[in-house]
């Protein structure tokens, strides 16, 4: 089986035709020249039970060319194909390429529009964690994007993130058998749900493609801070000030902002917890300079919370101890740039 065939002199790809088209075809191919593109054999179109349209050999046929691949491998290439040609991509399955030293790469699918190029790769066998590197490096120097879904099963949904990143985008995905239906995943909702999205194959990758799931840490991009504080009372001077308890990081996306980090005062970068120390947002928030003090506790400086009014050490395991969930003070969000220490967790966000 393929998706393309020689129909009177043209190119014809199974996944350009519509299901009314498909059919058109399907009754007048007898009467049309259709032939394999491998072998010249007459070319039958098909719809199997999944739902791929397709062409198949004559069964008078001896051609030996033969894909190797299941019918769940087919039809995942085969939405994906139809779906970026229906989006004005121009695609082609199993194309060559080769990176600039010459190397060979073959990819299930491969898609230009303007500029820009992209491989979605559907590994439906296994593949060991270092080919699949070895595979995306070529890409890569090839200047291609090249996305990865990895078939899983719902258990193993989470395989995926030992070794997805932002260079080496990798989703789950799945088949129901009895329904029939695409599930991917390999992406959260946010940091605090504790579970990674089951979404529709194609949902997902639709949402992937117009920049609606993204990378944590994806280096230089635009990120937002809040402040989480709680009031306290100072030890020494036993004032009111605020204490920062937690710096949580958020992407925006569209109209909303999805959290996809919570870190402690000395996890911060130094660029980022300098901000905190604007004048505005001290006065705004009553809280004190964020800076390095010494800890006769610990017996080592580290980066603290100081109290507003007499800038005495408010120490990581009082403000441990003084923390209160239930009545948390946010701030209001300020933007960041990820920066090369920035320890937020790489991960990648269904930001819908
Ligand atoms: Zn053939
Ligand atoms: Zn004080």
């Amino acid at each position: 089986m393929g998706f393309l065939s020689i129909v009177e002199n043209k190119e014809i790809y199974s996944f350009m035709l519509n299901d009314e088209q498909w059919d058109r075809l399907k009754d007048k191919y007898k009467n049309l020249s259709i032939h394999m593109p491998c072998c010249q054999t007459r070319a039958i179109p098909k719809k199997n039970k999944l739902g791929t349209q397709y062409f198949a050999h004559h069964p008078s046929s001896n051609c030996s060319v033969h894909s190797g691949e299941s019918r769940e491998h087919q039809f995942c290439k085969y939405l994906i194909l139809k779906h970026l040609h229906e989006n004005g991509w121009n695609v082609t399955p199993e194309f060559r390429g080769q990176t600039p030293s010459g190397e060979i790469w073959i990819a299930d699918i491969y898609a230009e529009k303007n500029k820009a190029k992209i491989v979605i790769e559907i590994q439906w066998s296994p593949q060991s964690i270092e080919e699949t590197k070895r595979r995306q490096d070529k890409y890569a120097t090839s200047g291609i994007r090249a996305v990865w879904f990895m078939r899983t099963t719902p258990k193993n949904k989470w395989d995926v993130l030992d070794y997805q990143s932002y260079e080496l985008p990798a989703f789950s995905i799945w088949l129901d058998k009895e329904t029939r239906l695409l599930t991917a995943s390999g992406a959260f909702n946010n940091w605090d749900s504790s579970d990674l999205v089951e979404i529709d194959f194609i949902q997902f990758f639709e949402t992937l493609m117009k920049g609606g799931i993204q990378y944590s840490l994806k280096s230089e991009s635009t990120r937002f801070m809040q402040l989480a504080m709680n009031i306290v009372k100072c030890w020494k001077c036993k004032k009111s000030t605020n204490l920062i308890m937690d710096i949580n990081y958020f992407i925006h996306h569209e109209d909303k902002l999805i959290k996809i980090e919570r870190l402690g005062l000395e996890q911060l970068s130094q660029p980022h917890s300098e901000l905190l120390n604007d004048p505005t947002l001290l006065q705004n928030y009553q809280y004190g300079f964020i800076i390095k003090r010494f800890s006769k506790t610990r017996g080592e400086t580290y980066l603290s919370n100081g109290c507003f009014h007499c800038d005495a050490m408010q120490g990581a395991h009082f403000s441990y101890r003084e923390r209160d969930e239930e009545n948390m003070i946010y701030s209001q969000y300020i933007e960041v740039k990820i920066d090369h220490e920035t320890k937020i967790d790489g991960l990648w966000f269904y930001l819908k």
